[in-house]
């Protein structure tokens, strides 16, 4: 088995020898897919080989029969993101897995909507609020094909996505704007972002999807900041969205004007969670949303927030308490087993390096701490005062 690290290096030689930026050439609309996933040196990791992403028979699958409309859930994960699109043929697509300790949540609710394949795996970017979850999805689910942008980042978490990958036998596809997931009659989805191939800001570099059903569509910002936001308008794809997932969770760091008259969307969706330390979502961003008269939903005031589009009309549906962790029999974002400790037993609490997140001690989270990422607190305020946000599970 190769080391961790061994596989980093790796990757990050390929990165530098093998991609060109897609930089401004095409000029391309979203209509025509101008590029095609990347060319692969036969010496690079499989894993991060490129191809045969156009040729998979798209009705390989097992997955049962959709119901004819397209469904896009926004999870409630907390400050993360994790979406689940099902498309009107039954096929589906999973962009982002929340945190870390996001990722059995998830699994545990894309099963409860019958999902037992997931044809096509977006990660974002490698962000642990976006790709946290990732691995135990690969590993929890008959995976198609997966798409992430070039970029790297030396964290356990993305390794941790990685080896799930290679485990699995799977190949990374690159999300870049201007690649085309899927192009069948009424339905189309593409990556619209990111369009350059140098970013200080991992955010930048986030993977936007476009999904287009009939005359409704859905765009899917992952963290895209003003930059990308400016790139994608000067690249000149179709934006226009009624649906729109507000990028970098509202930060103010996002949502030009420019972006916003071009995406023009009736509706936004703020992935958030209550009372996170960033400030989000930011006042300016809902200042901009509310003068732009978009009906804004979020999901730590709503919960999951599920979407339906027949190709000509959108419903929403709010699921709010239903995916709240303590409600396990509305088969919701719950872990199987919800953990109950008295209250005020003492005896410490539990936190996450990697993840930020702290446990009661009996919390089933708790237990899967690495031993390097493993935090000892003696009181929760304690915990809150290290940057440490309560478990959504144990609630400690
Ligand atoms: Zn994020
Ligand atoms: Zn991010």
């Amino acid at each position: 088995m190769m080391k961790r690290s061994a596989i980093v290096v790796l990757i990050l030689a390929f990165f530098l020898a093998v991609f060109a930026g897609c930089g401004s050439s095409g000029t391309n609309t979203s209509d025509q897919p101008a590029v095609k996933t990347g060319t692969v040196a036969s010496t690079v990791p499989s894993v991060l080989s490129t191809d045969n992403r156009e040729s998979r028979p798209p009705a390989a699958s097992p997955q049962p029969s959709g119901d004819g409309v397209l469904k896009v859930h926004f999870f409630d994960v907390s400050q993360a993101d994790s979406i689940l699109v099902q498309f009107p043929d039954g096929r589906n697509m999973l962009v982002d897995a929340g945190n870390n300790d996001d990722g059995p949540a998830v699994v545990s609710y894309l099963k409860s909507k019958g999902v037992s394949r997931i044809d096509y795996l977006v990660g974002t970017h490698p962000h642990e609020d976006h790709i946290g979850g990732m691995d135990t999805v690969i590993r929890a689910f008959d995976i198609g094909q997966v798409y992430m942008p070039r970029a790297t980042t030396t964290t356990k978490t993305f390794e941790d996505v990685l080896l799930a990958v290679k485990e699995k036998g799977l190949k990374i596809s690159t999300a870049r704007a201007g690649v085309t997931v899927l192009d069948q009659g009424s339905l189309k989805v593409n990556f619209v972002a990111p369009c350059g191939s140098n970013y200080e800001d991992l955010n930048n570099w986030s993977a936007v999807t476009r999904i287009q059903y009939g005359s409704t569509a859905f765009l899917l910002a992952g963290d895209a900041e003003a930059q990308s936001e400016e790139e994608m308008l000067a690249y000149g794809a179709n934006l226009k969205a009624d649906v729109l997932k507000v990028g970098h969770h509202g930060s103010s760091s996002s949502t030009t004007p420019a972006f916003l008259k071009a995406v023009a969307p009736r509706y936004a969706v703020i992935s958030v969670g209550a009372g996170n330390d960033y400030g989000h979502p930011h006042k300016e961003t809902l200042a901009k949303l509310a003068s732009a008269g978009v009906q804004v939903y979020r999901t730590d005031r709503d919960g999951t927030i599920v979407f339906t589009s027949d190709g000509k009309n959108i419903t929403v549906e709010k699921l709010g308490s239903t995916v709240r962790p303590r409600a396990p029999d509305a088969g919701g974002m719950v872990a199987p087993v919800a953990p109950v400790m008295p209250t005020g037993s003492g005896g410490g609490y539990i936190g996450n390096k990697n993840s930020k997140k702290f446990h009661r001690p009996d919390c089933r989270w708790a237990a899967e701490i690495a031993p390097h990422n493993r935090v000892e607190f003696r009181s929760r305020e304690e915990a809150v005062k290290a940057g440490y946000v309560p478990c959504k599970v144990c609630r400690p």
